[in-house]
């Protein structure tokens, strides 16, 4: 285009000349003053002068724009080709690190470093071929790079915050993720990170400020976070016991208690703090209540420490009373097993195991079992052939992680194996262990026998008693 247009410039002029020429060869003259000077010449000469500065004026401008544009359009291509180049080093990077290949990223990663101007881009590709190569420090000082970034400061935290944690480093981690969060509360492995770590650090009130910026930004949906509050409030109950405030511990196990009487941890709390303040009768009502929803072996425990009775008879009317809230569960037959036991009603304990056992008994029943027959001295084979079920038995409800599935001893409030909050859970592996078969099944006759045990029993097993 600007050939085609220089060309017909050329021929416009040349075409000007020649008529210039032409008129010059005519007669006729120009006569022109200016303050006192004076030129006389033929009018072709004066358009030959004046076509001519018109042409030198034009080429000098064409020769300016030609100095002034060249170093620029020149280094213009040269940069864009840099650039290409930059980004093909960094695709062939991010492919070598899908890839896992770390020495091919590395190299990729350093000539991309070299082509591209903006450092933050090849700082990702450095640090994740570090990672890949097992240099810590390397890829830790991509990441540290990366937060002087806007663009990426979040991106580096999270490489930062793995790294850290991986080190072994909770506190470096755990000042990583409050800056992540500060950047991004809204994103939810942030949100769920901090609040993991401070709630292994034993940080309870900022966890919670944590859970409540979670829920109120939907990254925790309300019906975990009122569970999640209720088990905080239990840990931050135990803080202000062990410090003293007797009745802020008591306020705060009320109110996870309103919160979730579900989990049997709260219902503990509240009960041990209110029989500890010497009110047996509400602790009685709290594990009565939490019984209904949530019953657990240790809350039975309780339950007769808070009646203060000793005689063992009594004891099973008492938990008799307990176990009327949650008629149908294991655990109440289970719990008045173990005090007919002690009470050496041997007929009723074996009553109750065999309602909770159903057809597949499992390892606690079977133990239970081996005990009533030693204590009832029905003969050491029978013992023998109990003991020999609860070998193979299926499991018991036992402390779970709902997150990984490692068993605990006891309740926790943070998971040893995959240190997850809140996650322990009394109960079976996989399946609700050994629940009572529904009343319909046959073999099984319904109440007619413990007076108001309000359990159903089978009476066919009344001959055994
Ligand atoms: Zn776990």
């Amino acid at each position: 285009m600007t050939m085609l247009r220089t060309i017909i410039w050329f021929v416009v002029a040349i075409a000007a000349m020649l008529g210039a020429v032409w008129l010059a060869e005519r007669p006729g003259s120009v006569t022109a003053e200016f303050r006192g000077w004076r030129l006389d010449t033929s009018f072709g000469v004066l358009m030959i002068a004046v076509v001519v500065l018109i042409l030198i004026g034009i080429a000098g401008w064409l020769l300016y724009r030609w100095i002034v544009g060249a170093p620029g359009a020149l280094l213009d291509g040269w940069g864009e080709s840099r650039r290409r180049r930059g980004y093909r080093e960094l695709t062939q990077g991010l492919a070598a690190v899908a890839a896992g290949d770390g020495v091919e990223a590395q190299k990729h990663a350093r000539k991309a470093e070299q082509l591209l101007s903006e450092p933050a881009l090849t700082l990702l590709l450095s640090a994740q071929a570090a990672q890949l190569n097992g240099d810590r420090d390397g890829a830790r000082r991509a990441f540290s790079a990366m937060l002087d970034d806007d663009q990426m400061a979040f991106l580096g935290l999270r490489g930062l915050i793995g790294q850290s944690l991986r080190d072994g480093d909770q506190a470096q981690a755990l000042a990583y993720a409050e800056r992540a969060f500060r950047l991004r509360p809204q994103t939810p492995w942030v949100v769920h990170s901090l609040f993991d770590m401070q709630a292994q650090g034993g940080q309870w009130k900022a966890a919670q400020e944590t859970l409540e910026a979670g829920i109120r930004r939907k990254v925790v949906t309300a019906d975990k976070g009122r569970t999640l509050k209720a088990l905080l409030e239990v840990e931050r109950s135990r803080e202000a016991e062990r410090e003293g405030r007797a009745s802020d511990a008591l306020a705060l196990a009320r109110e996870a208690f309103g919160l979730a009487p579900e989990r049997i941890a709260v219902t503990q709390r509240l009960a041990e703090l209110q029989l500890k303040s010497g009110d047996s009768k509400k602790a009685m009502k709290t594990i009565e209540r939490g019984w209904s929803v949530a019953p657990h072996p240790d809350l039975v425990a309780l339950y007769l420490e808070s009646s203060g009775e000793t005689e063992a008879l009594k004891r099973v009317g008492i938990v008799r009373r307990l176990a009327q809230q949650n008629p149908g569960d294991i655990e109440s037959h289970l719990a008045l097993a173990q005090a007919s036991l002690e009470a050496g009603l041997w007929g009723e304990a074996r009553r109750h195991l065999e309602t909770a056992s159903g057809t597949n008994p499992s390892t606690r029943v079977c133990r239970l079992m081996a005990e009533v027959e030693e204590r009832a001295h029905t003969g050491p084979e029978k013992v023998r052939e109990w003991l020999g079920r609860a070998a193979d038995a299926p499991a018991d409800r036992a402390w779970r992680c709902t997150s990984c599935g490692a068993h605990h001893e006891a309740w926790r409030p943070v998971c040893e194996s995959c240190g997850a909050f809140g996650t322990l859970q009394w109960r079976a592996p996989g399946t609700y262990g050994q629940i009572l078969p529904p009343e319909a099944t046959p073999g099984l006759a319904l109440p007619t026998s413990s007076p108001g045990s309000g359990l159903p029993v089978p009476a066919a097993n009344n001959t055994t008693s």
